[in-house]
């Protein structure tokens, strides 16, 4: 059974309407201060109030001005008049039997006054929270096995927006610091989320800058939070773009592999005909910071008949060889429309045993929420919801999954 909640959507009382405010949530340091510069803050003001801001809109989560009661009321006035610091808007909140939730947010306009939606997934487990956030509405790639790919890239988030599903998350899970501290039911870490992944829709090297930007807010130690060695990206291969990566985001990096031979990762990922398999895994050798505490994650689908035979996975670690890396492997999660089917479990332990004893650790990823279309690759928003035929055949397909 999965539950929806109506939700209470936070607004604020401030009487310039907020399509003229500008939205500052997800700017850079440099560029907030700017902005403040821009409506009159002293110069010699602009690191101090910027720190201001900065404390009460990420490590407060406030989302109003009225709540800054460390400035003075004209100032709060005159920052309620140009800017705004709302939320992304949830439209549904859909929680998984497995405790898995997932919320549909419906983005600020974009220039031509549209409003686009996106995913945000996020999954508990004993030890730890993951949020698995976008970077994209849409994805221009299509991958052959993902759901996303069906739907054409509509257009890059913003810094903001990226940001913001961290934030969204925050306030549904009460996490904000100075609610937390004390608060029943907390897990032993102390935080609901401990961990972000750049794998929900879209590609994020695509989308480097605002990606970039995102992970600096989301990071930074007087707001969110979260260190980079605890946020992931995940990529289908733009090798271009990985050693940049590398050095100006700084995340942990998982590579969507999925194929051992450029033949197949080609049917896969077509991406791959662009950048092959030889091209990426020397990209990977080049990732800065690379050690055994730091090492790159291999994810790779599981499908039945197509990349999950045991010579696949000797190839594999042959491949893998010399990269400190670990493997993931996703049972392939079905999805409306798919001809593909997922590797039969005793084949999965199989390969697994393999990677396992070439001596790189290999999980199994558990698929979680996927009664609620949350789970890897599920993802695909929006305009797009699904018809109700294309839910009961989602049914079928998940229960015989
Ligand atoms: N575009 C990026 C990040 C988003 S996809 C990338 O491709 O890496 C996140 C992960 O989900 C990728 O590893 C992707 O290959 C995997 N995935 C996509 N569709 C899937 C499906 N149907 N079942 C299981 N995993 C899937
Ligand atoms: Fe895009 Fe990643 Fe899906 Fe490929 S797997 S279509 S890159 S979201």
């Amino acid at each position: 059974m999965t539950a929806s909640i109506e939700i209470d959507h936070r607004t604020s009382a401030a009487p310039v309407p907020l399509a003229h405010r500008k939205w500052i949530v997800g700017l850079t340091r440099a560029q907030l201060q700017a902005e403040l510069e821009a409506i009159g803050v002293p110069a010699r003001q602009g690191r101090m109030r910027t720190s201001q801001l900065w404390h009460w809109i990420y490590n407060r989560g406030v989302t109003s001005f009225e709540e800054m009661t460390n400035i003075s009321k004209d100032l709060r006035a005159r920052f309620a008049e140009s800017f705004n610091i709302s939320r992304l808007e949830i439209v549904t909140e859909q929680i998984s039997t497995d405790g898995t939730r997932k919320w549909l947010l419906r983005l600020p306009p974009d220039e031509l006054g549209r409003r686009h939606e996106v995913e945000t997934v996020y999954i508990p487990e004993e030890d730890r929270g993951t949020l698995c956030i976008s970077s994209q509405v849409g994805c221009t790639l299509t991958c052959t096995f993902c759901h996303t790919g069906t739907q054409t890239l509509v257009r890059n988030l913003t810094a903001g927006e990226i940001a913001g599903q961290v934030m969204v998350a925050r306030d549904r899970l009460n996490e904000w610091p100075h609610l937390i501290d004390g608060a029943e039911n907390v897990p032993p870490s102390g935080r609901f989320i401990t961990n972000i992944v750049l794998m929900g829709m879209g590609e994020p090297l695509y989308n480097f800058d605002n990606v970039r930007d995102a992970v600096d807010v989301i990071s930074d130690g007087e707001g969110l939070s979260l260190s980079r060695r605890r946020i992931t990206l995940s990529t289908s291969g733009v090798v271009p773009e990985i050693v940049r990566a590398g050095d100006e985001i700084g995340t942990m990096l998982a590579i969507s592999l999925h194929g051992t031979t450029d033949e197949i990762r080609n049917r896969l990922v077509p991406l791959n005909k662009k950048y092959p398999i030889s091209q990426l895994l020397q990209s990977c050798r080049d990732y800065p910071g690379l050690s055994n505490a730091k090492r790159i994650t291999f994810e790779y689908v599981m499908i039945k008949g197509v990349n999950d035979s045991l010579e696949d996975a000797r190839r594999l670690v042959k491949l893998l060889k010399g990269i400190p890396a670990k493997v993931n492997l996703i049972p392939f999660n079905p999805w409306p429309g798919t001809d593909y089917e997922c590797s039969d479990w005793d084949q999965i332990e199989k390969f697994s045993q393999i990677v396992l004893k070439a001596g790189y650790a290999s999980p199994v990823r558990t698929p979680r929420g996927r009664d609620i279309l949350a789970a890897c690759g599920q993802l695909k928003s929006a305009s797009q919801r699904m018809k109700k035929t294309d839910r009961q055949a989602l049914a079928t397909a998940v229960s015989g999954a």
